[in-house]
């Protein structure tokens, strides 16, 4: 019994697998060349971070990383207070 070229080993014929490469490069180059907004993630909500208008224990969203200013935040819906304060609070780096 001797191999021929494109004979299959294991059930995976060599040939398909070396064509399937292109394929798989294009797919990933494709995948990075979507724009940014298809895969925009969506904010957390005020309820589902337990976001309150009140600072909690001297933290408070003007000192948290995820804070934009002046009533913005990357993570959790906008509004929100620059006093106010969520289970989700990161502390600014020093
Ligand atoms: S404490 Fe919560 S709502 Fe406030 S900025 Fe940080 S992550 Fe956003």
């Amino acid at each position: 019994m001797t191999d021929q070229p494109g004979a299959t080993k294991g059930g995976v014929c060599r040939r398909s697998l070396l064509k399937s490469v292109p394929m798989i490069a294009g797919a990933i180059i494709s995948a990075t060349a979507i724009p940014g907004s298809l895969f925009a993630q969506t904010k957390v909500s005020h309820e589902a971070s337990k976001y309150q208008d009140q600072p909690n224990n001297g933290q408070q969203c003007s000192t948290c990383a995820q804070f934009e200013p002046p009533s913005g935040c990357k993570t959790v819906e906008s509004p929100i207070s620059p006093n106010g304060w969520c289970q989700l609070y990161v502390a600014k780096p020093a």
